[in-house]
């Protein structure tokens, strides 16, 4: 301590925010044997596993199992159902988040290496995180992975109100009679639909003109449908103007209409808070919406960014995706600062309190930069985990169009292959594809269905490797499969 001020400790790598990207970097550069710190404000883990993916797929699971029962009629017999939550909140609850305790993931992270420093992190100059008193600096550098939150607009009277994110909604023990979510895009649909499988009333309120705008209009229809036949009531162009809470009830006014339901799910979009990181003590900008990051995921010098903070996709699996480019790079640098000082006698200094040398050696995950990866969005998945599943991948039409592309268009009915109609009710989808014809591959492409994020992986496949359309229309395809009908939907490409 020099005049009340901390000195800064030193260690290899801070990673501030460990969410699934932040702790993906974190554990396995501490297994790597680099000296870790990792800041962590809430749960390790972060949104994934305690309020997102793991607990709405939970709860997806069951919805669809009471949807699937509700077809046995004219199929299979009869069947009566009575829809019971208490079950799926014992299962959130017991074995998606241990009562949103992050124990497990925390003595995780320890027992690989890493330290964990409970606390709000932000920088404090080059190379230096701040939590509390507490200061770091980092040799090899800092990773923020500090996420989002829900973005929640600014509509006269919305804050003054008891409204639910979709951290209430995971956490819900008993369901509300009635439900008004505002936002009709993946996560609003998910939710809406599984409260309205378990009996909840359900209105949706979107101000664009269709739900799930940003996938194609034709999944959007089929959407839009399958919440209707749920029972869900959906009001798309209208947009939000006034929230009030009486009390016990909600009511939204908007477009002329007047909506009202025991509890409001706000469901509008992610926001990354960068005014909140010490950006401007290393000179960047912290009034954009998301951290801008090259393809090495290089903010700026011996600075990275992972997952929802860099705005190339809020899915779980680009913050993977990103962590694992993040790692070989920060293990390149180290392996690289590790030779300089080899070189120049001063091994000591660089291999750090951990020994970093021998597991570095060890490590094997990158030779050198030049092998890092670089990122590549261009196949980037996206499935919405209704019923039917919404998967897609790449370039929509029309963004296709929008840049000039010769496109050339392939769909078919799922209800119309021989799977689907084998199927018969629950059958609703579609393939889309989207192709570049000059180039003779696939840009983008849409899987709508009971399996639609499933049948998406060979999709996935071919735009991620430009496979020739040519060699798309003589594979084999299983029969009689759902995926099948990409072939149909490859013969239909004008
Ligand atoms: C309801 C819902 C369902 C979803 N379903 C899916 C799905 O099916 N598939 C999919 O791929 N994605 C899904 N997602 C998105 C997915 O959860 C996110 O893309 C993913 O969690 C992003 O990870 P991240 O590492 O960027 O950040 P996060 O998981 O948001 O974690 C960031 C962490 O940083 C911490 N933090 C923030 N600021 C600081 C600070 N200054 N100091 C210290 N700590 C800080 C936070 O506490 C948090 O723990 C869903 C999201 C929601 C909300």
């Amino acid at each position: 301590m020099l005049f009340g001020v901390a000195e800064p400790e030193l260690v290899d790598v801070v990673v501030v925010g460990l969410g699934v990207g932040g702790e993906e970097v974190a554990e396995r550069l501490a297994e790597a044997g680099l000296s870790v710190v990792g800041v962590e404000r809430d749960l390790v883990g972060g949104e994934c596993p305690y309020w997102g993916c793991i607990p709405s797929k939970m709860m997806i699971r069951a919805a669809n199992a009471l949807a699937e029962a509700r077809r046995v009629d004219g199929l299979a017999g009869t069947a009566q159902v009575q829809p019971d939550w208490a079950p799926v909140a014992k299962r959130i609850r017991e074995e998606a988040t241990d009562t949103w305790d992050d124990t497990v993931a925390a003595e995780r992270f320890i027992g690989k290496g890493g330290r964990l420093v409970r606390g709000s992190g932000r920088l404090d100059g080059p190379r230096r995180v701040r939590v509390g008193e507490q200061v770091f600096e980092a040799r090899h550098g800092v990773v923020l992975g500090t996420g989002t939150r829900p973005s929640v607009p600014p509509i006269d009277g919305l804050a003054d109100t008891p409204y639910w994110t979709n951290h209430q909604a995971i956490e819900v023990e008993e369901l509300p009679e009635s439900l008004l979510v505002l936002g009709g895009g993946a996560i609003g649909l998910e939710l809406a639909q599984v409260f309205a499988r378990f009996g909840v009333r359900v209105t949706v309120v979107e101000a664009l003109d269709r739900v799930l705008a940003i996938e194609e209009p034709e999944a959007s229809e089929v959407a839009d449908a399958a919440l209707r036949a749920d029972g869900v009531e959906i009001h798309t162009g209208v947009r939000a103007e006034r929230v009030e809470h009486d009390g016990t009830r909600f009511t939204v006014r908007g477009g002329g209409a007047e909506f009202t339901a025991d509890r409001l799910l706000v469901v509008t979009g992610r926001k990354a808070h960068l005014t909140e990181l010490g950006l401007d003590t290393i000179g960047l900008d912290a009034n954009q919406r998301y951290l801008p990051v090259d393809d090495r995921l290089h903010v700026t010098d011996h600075v990275w960014a992972v997952g929802d903070l860099t705005g190339e996709g809020a899915f779980t699996h680009i913050a993977m995706y990103q962590a694992g480019i993040v790692i070989a790079d920060i293990l390149a640098t180290a392996r690289q600062a590790r030779a300089g000082a080899d070189a120049s006698g001063t091994s000591s200094v660089v291999g750090g309190a951990m020994g970093a040398s021998s597991s570095l050696a060890a490590s094997g995950s990158s030779g050198s930069a030049g092998t890092v990866p670089r990122a590549d969005y261009r196949a980037l998945p996206r499935v919405t985990f209704t019923d039917p599943e919404i998967g897609a991948v790449g370039l929509t039409e029309q963004q296709a169009r929008e840049r000039g592309i010769n496109v050339q268009v392939g769909f078919t009915k799922l209800g119309s292959s021989t799977r689907g109609w084998i199927h018969r009710v629950g059958d609703d989808g579609f393939i889309k594809l989207v192709a570049d014809a000059d180039q003779g591959v696939l840009i983008g492409a849409t899987s709508v269905g009971p399996a639609g994020g499933e049948v998406l992986s060979a999709l996935v496949v071919a735009v991620h490797a430009a496979v020739p359309l040519s060699q798309l229309r003589h594979m084999i395809y299983a029969y009689p499969t759902f995926h099948r009908a990409i072939e149909t939907a490859l013969g239909d490409l004008s």
